[in-house]
């Protein structure tokens, strides 16, 4: 099998020493003399599992005491619903910052369940960027604020973690947890699928203030009520296992590459190492505002759109593949994720520049 490198926006690429872990435990974990995906959910092994996948994301992202991890299904898009339905409590409505087609698809959903204020919105200029916070219209009366603090699609991201004061501040991360350090002191509830930057497509993990559980209303169903989950530790129902392992295999990769410090500083170079060589060029362009500009999704446009089908060509025949752009809005997106090695952002560069010096 050739090697390659995966540009995949998600499922996305995964480490391969956690591959290789994988298969060396798929069918006896530890001496079991069974594969995890066969292995009871309340058996004595799978909740050391789920244990130490547990205290290894409170210690990667230093979670702070009073705060609840919920490993859950149905995906990101589950909480676009479960969001209003859990923390409206005696509130009527919430802020919702408008950046892109992730936002957009949670302000349609909460919109069933709340008024949605949009307090800040970068549609008019194609959401290429994050309104500054001081443009923001919030309500003080606003049950939370709730950002997309990845645009997977349009490739923005927040550098910084917005002040919204005494409301609580909630992010889809679904695409750049684990990236890079978070004071998650300063949310009421992170959320994220983790088919991105944390493991396989079945798991949604919520990281969630304690003192925001427990105001949904009695006739919301149960798989929908954040208390169920709390109250059960994430076995209300079958949880996904075998992705849960998965995320754990991931998270042990993360601390032996020193953790979310030594793993932004990689994302940094890789990221500037590919919007250098698109800033360099006439033929490449960026439709991103410089200082929101993603790290771990970079779309990119070809000045010349005819070419695009060649580059997506020849740029899969040399091990570069699942580089096409959204299909919502073409050209081209690179998603370099955590798993994504820096030789893997060289080898895409260097394919760039010869492309250009053959096409241009
Ligand atoms: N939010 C963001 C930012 C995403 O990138 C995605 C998936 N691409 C979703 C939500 C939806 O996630 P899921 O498919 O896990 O429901």
């Amino acid at each position: 099998m050739a090697k390659v490198f995966n540009f995949s926006a998600g499922p996305a690429a995964l480490p391969e020493e956690v591959l290789v872990q994988a298969r060396y435990e798929l069918l006896d974990w530890h001496g079991v003399g069974m594969s995890v995906m066969e292995m009871s959910h309340r058996s004595r092994e799978f909740v050391s599992i789920i244990e130490r996948v547990e205290s290894d994301l409170r210690e990667l992202l230093a979670i702070p005491d009073d705060y609840k991890i919920l490993f859950l299904q149905g995906g990101a898009t589950s909480q676009f619903s479960m969001i209003p339905q859990n923390l409206l409590g005696t509130k009527s409505g919430a802020d919702y910052i408008y950046t892109g087609q992730w936002s957009k698809k949670a302000i349609a959903e909460a919109g069933k369940f709340c008024k949605v204020n949009v307090a800040a919105s970068s549609e008019d200029k194609n959401f290429s960027y994050v309104p500054k916070r001081e443009s923001w219209n919030l309500d003080p009366e606003a049950a939370y604020v709730h950002i997309t603090s990845n645009e997977t699609i349009g490739g923005i991201e927040y550098q910084e973690t917005p002040d919204v004061g005494n409301v609580p501040l909630v992010a889809d991360m679904s695409s750049h947890l684990l990236s890079r350090p978070v004071d998650v002191a300063r949310y009421g509830l992170i959320y994220a699928g983790a088919q991105k930057n944390i493991g396989p497509a079945g798991l949604t993990i919520l990281i969630i203030r304690e003192g925001l559980i427990g105001q949904a209303s009695s006739d919301i169903a149960s798989i929908a009520n954040y208390k169920t989950h709390a109250d059960n530790k994430s076995m209300y129902n079958t949880p996904p296992t075998y992705a849960i392992y998965m995320a754990g295999l991931v998270l042990q990769w993360l601390k032996r590459r020193g953790g979310l410090v030594a793993m932004e500083k990689t994302n940094i170079a890789k990221a500037q190492l590919l919007y250098g060589c698109l800033d360099a060029s006439g033929f490449y362009n960026s439709p991103v505002a410089v200082e929101d500009r993603s790290r771990m999704n970079v779309p990119f446009r070809l000045a010349d759109e005819s070419l695009d089908a060649e580059f997506l060509e020849q740029g899969r025949r040399q091990g570069l593949v699942q580089l096409k752009g959204h299909r919502s809005i073409g050209g081209m997106r690179a998603s370099i994720y955590n798993a994504m090695p820096q030789e893997g952002v060289q080898a895409l560069v260097e394919f760039m520049h010869e492309f250009e010096r053959t096409h241009g």
